[in-house]
């Protein structure tokens, strides 16, 4: 008999078009989500050859890389910002694409939004011009990050042409300790298999652990499938999911809600279906995590030692001789106690209402080292006046953080939010590759919000488990 079939496979199928003679299939894209940054080249690829956007019904944007997050009046005050904006609201105008902008009170980190309006729903395939695509697979939808000329694919004939990986099945065993988060169960996945360790793979979450995790803890984990070199990860849809889903303003309504439902769950993995491999891993051993390096693999538990380099084999001496030369640490120490200049609550990772509720309870037990800029950056306008009904950026703001708008702030800096010379940040986003935070020498510490609002009250890497 026929092993059963994978989520990948059962959503796979349905939307390939054809193969392709290169051996990629030609597949169907159910929604499409655009940004300001990697849009602008694709809407003038459209308009040079004269073509009209495929399903702009299909098709959702935001501004969120560029958009400033003290002060969103227009004109923007970085002109190109202004530009890149202008050339939005334009393209999406034309074209008939709704457009999430400041005004509209729905704007906010595209892979924020997409799930919190109940655009992302299970059995969909996704794609957008961003890397961290893979976020959406926290609702059981194949979703993939893309790049510019893929953008304009997309636009044109609503398919990619696209290898299709295997899946490896990942599973989290145990029960997380109070302190531990799906960031750190992310970051453990990554550093067990490494950055490459994904590649040609879509990563299937699951085990106990997963199944615990809300639906915003599952987009974390999934938002990192990437930092890992999965070509996307995804968990199944259950309860949680539907729950989640229930009411969203674009989540079927009606018998339409029934119809979706009943399909939502079919899309699942079947108890019985073939996984190119499978990796198990005991989240009850996890501790809080910390990265060290200038990848999100260089990581290690907060109550552990970096890596000494004399015991690194050949291979991987000089990746960490030049990752400690980065980051002025030296091999063999703990990473606690690493001063922080910087420290960052936010990103498309670790800016949803979850997030900052945790990191609202840290921050009531103390204030703000002196010398420490710490901000908090709501995901979304969504997430921020949540916040505020519940009184989080007064706790904020009494601790000694700015509290800001949302948008991607400091995790690419592609606006004001950036380190300055070689700072060094405690940060939630996803990235710590050099440079990444805005200055060429800057150097960021990934970690959960938790952790993070504990570096800024500390003013150094700190267990989040002795401050709560
Ligand atoms: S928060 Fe960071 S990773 Fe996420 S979409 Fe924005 S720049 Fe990209």
């Amino acid at each position: 008999m026929a092993p059963g079939k994978t989520l990948l496979d059962k959503v796979w199928d349905p939307h390939s078009v054809r193969q392709l003679e290169s051996g990629q299939t030609q597949l169907f894209i159910g929604l499409h989500l655009v940004h300001e940054v990697t849009s602008p080249q694709a809407f003038a690829m459209l308009r040079e050859l004269d073509l009209p956007v495929r399903y702009p019904d299909r098709t959702f944007a935001t501004v969120d890389h560029i958009i400033p997050t003290e002060n969103q009046s227009r004109p923007l005050a970085d002109s190109l910002a202004e530009e890149m904006l202008v050339a939005l609201e334009k393209n999406t105008r034309d074209t008939g694409i709704t457009l999430f902008d400041p005004a509209s009170g729905k704007q906010g980190i595209v892979h924020v939004i997409g799930p919190e309006m109940g655009l992302t729903q299970p059995g969909m395939t996704i794609a957008c011009g961003d890397s961290h695509t893979s976020t959406h697979g926290a609702f059981g939808a194949v979703a993939l990050g893309i790049g510019t000329s893929q953008v304009r694919d997309v636009l044109a004939t609503q398919c990619l042409a696209i290898g299709r990986p295997d899946v490896r099945r990942i599973e989290v065993t145990g029960k997380l300790a109070p302190g531990v988060y799906a960031k750190d169960v992310t970051l453990a996945i990554i550093r067990h298999l490494g950055v490459k360790g994904g590649v040609g793979y879509a990563y299937e979450y699951a085990g106990p652990v997963i199944d615990a995790m809300s639906i915003e803890e599952r987009l974390t984990v999934c938002n990192m499938s990437i930092e890992g070199g999965a070509r996307c990860g995804y968990i199944n849809p259950d309860d949680t999911t539907i729950e989640y889903l229930r009411g969203r303003e674009y989540a079927p309504q009606g018998e339409a809600w029934d119809r979706a439902v009943t399909h939502w769950r079919s899309v699942a993995s079947d108890a019985d279906a073939h996984y190119a491999d499978k990796v198990v891993l005991d989240g009850g051993d996890l501790a809080p995590v910390v990265t060290w390096g200038i990848n999100p693999g260089q990581s290690v538990g907060v109550d552990e030692r970096l890596p000494r380099l004399a015991d690194a084999g050949a291979e991987d001496r000089a990746q960490l001789a030049e990752a400690f030369d980065y980051m002025g640490l030296t091999s063999g120490e703990p990473i606690a106690g690493t001063e922080v200049d910087v420290c960052f609550v936010g990103s498309c990772t670790n800016g949803r209402i979850s997030d900052l509720r945790e990191a609202a309870r840290v921050a009531q037990t103390g204030k703000v080292a002196q010398g420490v800029k710490a901000i908090v950056v709501p995901g979304s306008q969504a997430v921020a006046r949540q916040a505020e009904e519940e009184g989080l950026p007064e706790v904020f703001r009494s601790a000694g953080f700015e509290w800001r708008l949302a948008g991607c702030s400091m995790c690419l800096a592609m606006n004001p939010d950036k380190l300055v010379g070689r700072q060094i940040s405690a940060s939630s986003s996803n990235r710590n590759f050099k440079g990444r935070q805005g200055s060429p020498t800057g150097r960021t510490l990934l970690m959960s919000p938790a952790m993070v609002v504990a570096a800024a009250l500390k003013g150094k890497v700190t267990d989040v488990r002795e401050v709560l």
